[in-house]
């Protein structure tokens, strides 16, 4: 069994300013205590505990977490600000009727039970979870966003299935007919599509997020001017929401990437593009513009994003080399150049949407994938070598 840890970040529903106000007093409150803490020399630190903070009105178990980080902060020299944080014994999830509440004691000696608001159901899932115990809950902290809204953040862990059993069918209801031990997805995120997965038998899926390139070019343009103008802090809340934007949309693919894994019991197959920066060159031209850029996407999120929601669903993920996924036949394992959306392949005729082909190959590495063809193969292999800087040798050579 593997475990997963979680963080779970809930908005209070309809907090009341009262409440909202005591929050921040008391998180003033806290960050002073801390404070005084750290003015004093680390020998004599480690002697203080919750008794000695008798006169302020936090509850002990909150006291005891904040000098547990204070004496953990060997480098902080003086706190802007601790938020108020409790261990996993000073929180509980209580349910009645369709409403999950919060239920603490940030006061000494007085419980109170807060509402909360939940708009995904996956959250749901992990509350009902904490409450049958199946997860453990870790700590609560209560944060203030910058917009003023306060949010509890709970760590949860859990056990998860290991991700070792997938036996794969070709499609939802027909099994293979010699059971193979994987059958892998292939994903190749890419720059016409920001993604696409295929089956082992073909059939796939593209994600497109129509206008992004339009949106991300909309961006930089206003970045720029905002620049020139020197208005930086209009700047900051620009590049956030385009931040969010980014997170967003590769929360939907990972989601929905991993769900087509569940459905078809298969792997998943990613290319390894940790060093696609360092090693493939693009125009200076394109890389000026953001809808082209190559780093315009964030796929190291989207990995991210794809490794830990199949952890939870028990789907393994592979990292395969990424050179000549998208160059080689995804029939023949020639290797040819592809057209922009189109790939023909000059040996077999195949023909079919290039980003379609390297999901393909992606998901049928084998270590060595296909026989090279080495009369027709090799000079084009030198030439896309020398074009696009690929720094691996083809997949065609590469041994496990
Ligand atoms: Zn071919």
């Amino acid at each position: 069994m593997a475990t997963t840890s979680l963080t779970l970040k809930l908005p209070f529903l309809k907090l009341n300013q009262c409440k909202a106000v005591e929050f921040e007093r008391l998180t003033a409150l806290n960050t002073d205590v801390a404070n005084s803490l750290l003015e004093m020399p680390k020998e004599e630190r480690n002697k203080y505990t919750s008794k000695d903070f008798r006169h302020i009105e936090i509850g002990s178990m909150w006291i005891n977490q904040t000098i547990r980080n204070s004496n953990a902060a060997t480098k902080v020299k003086h706190f802007r600000r601790l938020p108020l944080e409790v261990n996993n014994q000073g929180w509980k999830i209580i349910k009645t009727g369709e409403t999950y509440s919060l239920s603490f004691s940030l006061y000494r000696g007085r419980k109170k039970r807060i509402p909360l608001e939940i708009h995904q159901a996956s959250h749901q899932e992990i509350l009902d979870k904490v409450i049958t115990r199946e997860a453990k809950q870790g700590s609560l902290k209560l944060w203030k966003s910058k917009k003023g809204i306060w949010y509890c953040l709970l760590s949860v862990s859990m056990d998860v299935p290991d991700a070792n059993q997938v036996n794969g069918h070709l499609t939802g209801l027909r099994k293979p007919q010699t059971p193979c031990p994987h059958q892998w997805i292939g994903a190749d995120r890419g720059q016409n599509h920001l993604c696409v997965a295929s089956l082992p038998d073909g059939m796939a899926k593209f994600w497109t997020f129509g206008n992004i390139r339009q949106i991300r070019r909309k961006y930089q343009k206003q970045r720029k001017s905002l620049q020139k103008a020197k208005k930086f802090k209009t700047l900051k809340r620009l590049e956030s929401k385009e931040r969010r934007t980014i997170t967003h949309i590769n929360h939907i693919i990972s989601k929905q990437l991993v769900q087509l894994a569940v459905d078809y019991d298969c792997g998943i197959r990613l290319e390894d593009l940790s060093n696609i920066r360092k090693t493939s060159k693009q125009r200076k031209k394109n890389k000026s513009d953001a809808g082209q850029n190559r780093d315009f996407w964030c796929y190291h999120q989207l990995e991210n994003f794809v490794f830990y929601k199949a952890q939870l669903a028990g789907i393994p993920v592979e990292k395969v080399p990424a050179a000549f996924t998208s160059k080689s036949c995804s029939k023949c394992g020639s290797i040819n150049n592809r057209n922009k959306h189109s790939y023909r392949c000059k040996r077999c005729h195949a023909r079919h949407h290039a980003d379609w082909g390297a999901s393909q190959n992606i998901g049928k590495w084998l270590g060595l994938s296909c026989s090279l063809v080495l009369e027709k193969g090799a000079p084009v292999m030198d030439a896309s070598v020398q074009e696009s800087g690929a720094y691996e040798a083809p997949l065609n050579q590469v041994r496990v």
